[in-house]
């Protein structure tokens, strides 16, 4: 049980902590509260925090497609879903009861938004080790107005003893934020998504063990499949430092820097390998798949107990989701003649 004089105690902590966390996203030492179990209702009090946090989110320029409220919108939302699967679902250790309960919280999300999710079910195995299980993908579709098919991913799952709430919480509550928005309009009706795509977004699971769900995505697709998929945007650790990082296609590099300067987005960029770190991006670029991964600038606490929101700027998560739709957007009518 908690005491109210505790919980008031720990949501101060918490203001204190993310407002500090909306300023200056690297606190040298880790604050008193890392690793405390939040109460019931701290994702609630929390998204309050952020959207108070994110109160001095400065315009964006006149050419940029979405405003500061959007980014904020976006912010508040991923740091909601963020929340709730780092401090609700907790640790979601590769092949564990855990994960599963990550994956039955987001089959219920993403049906609550109005999908279809699948599981895909898969079984992994590590043979110098001597170490297998059993893990799932949920894969859904917003069906768009052309051919060919946009994959938007993210892994779910943890290392031991870690919370992920940047490895990887945060991609996955910006995956939750973007498939809840674009489900409505403006961007979709009864025909589907204004987009001349399907949009298909993946959680993937067992990632942390060895790209396990990628691998066996990318592995059971026919070569016709294959070739329908234009572009993989991956998102692994999107938010924690005071920067993002966009690796990836050369093609699809310069197009999202050209999202970042219209949004008024600060991105590095770079055209070496499929992602910041060895992520779920790299079979789908090893397929020939134009392939970008997004990450934040610090990964130091990655796969550790203290990888916890206190560490999450929530400016980050808006700032991926804009960069995202911005990239969606700009593919219209683009050949990628890439491969
Ligand atoms: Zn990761």
């Amino acid at each position: 049980m908690t005491s109210k004089r505790f919980t008031l105690s720990w949501v101060v902590a918490a203001v204190a902590a993310l407002l500090l966390t909306a300023c200056n996203p690297i606190p040298a030492v880790p604050p008193v509260t890392a690793g405390v179990s939040a109460p019931g209702s701290a994702c609630a009090v929390l998204k309050e925090v952020a959207q108070d946090a994110l109160a001095g989110t400065p315009p964006s320029p006149a050419r940029a497609r979405f405003d500061a409220a959007d980014r904020k919108a976006f912010a508040v939302s991923a740091f909601g879903y963020l929340c709730e699967l780092s401090e609700e679902v907790g640790p979601r250790e590769s092949a564990t009861q855990e994960e599963m309960k990550a994956a039955a919280f987001l089959m219920d999300r993403f049906t609550e938004f109005g999908y279809s999710p699948e599981k895909q079910s898969f079984r992994w195995l590590i043979k110098e080790m001597e170490f297998a299980g059993t893990s799932r993908n949920i894969i859904l579709e917003l069906s768009g107005r052309g051919e060919g098919v946009v994959i938007l991913g993210a892994h779910y799952d943890t290392t031991p003893d870690s919370v992920g709430a940047n490895d990887n919480a945060s991609g996955v509550g910006v995956l939750l934020a973007l498939a809840e928005r674009l489900a409505r309009p403006p961007w979709s009706d009864q025909a589907g998504s204004v987009f001349p795509f399907t949009l298909r977004f993946i959680a993937f699971g067992s990632e942390e063990t060895g790209l396990h769900g990628s691998w066996h995505y990318v592995d059971q697709l026919t070569d016709a499949e294959l070739a329908d998929i234009w572009v993989m945007i991956n998102l692994d650790s999107v938010g924690s430092g005071t920067t993002l990082l966009a690796v990836g296609n050369p093609w699809l590099t310069r197009h999202v820097s050209e999202a970042a300067e219209r949004e008024g987005v600060l991105l590095t960029t770079s055209r070496r390998g499929t992602s910041v770190g060895f992520s779920d991006g790299f079979y789908f670029g090893d397929a020939w798949v134009p392939t970008i991964s997004f990450a934040g600038n610090d990964i130091s606490r990655i796969n550790s107990p203290v990888d916890t929101i206190e560490f999450i700027n929530p400016v980050l998560l808006g700032d991926t989701a804009v960069l995202v739709l911005d990239l969606l957007a700009s593919l219209e009518g683009l050949q990628c003649g890439c491969r």
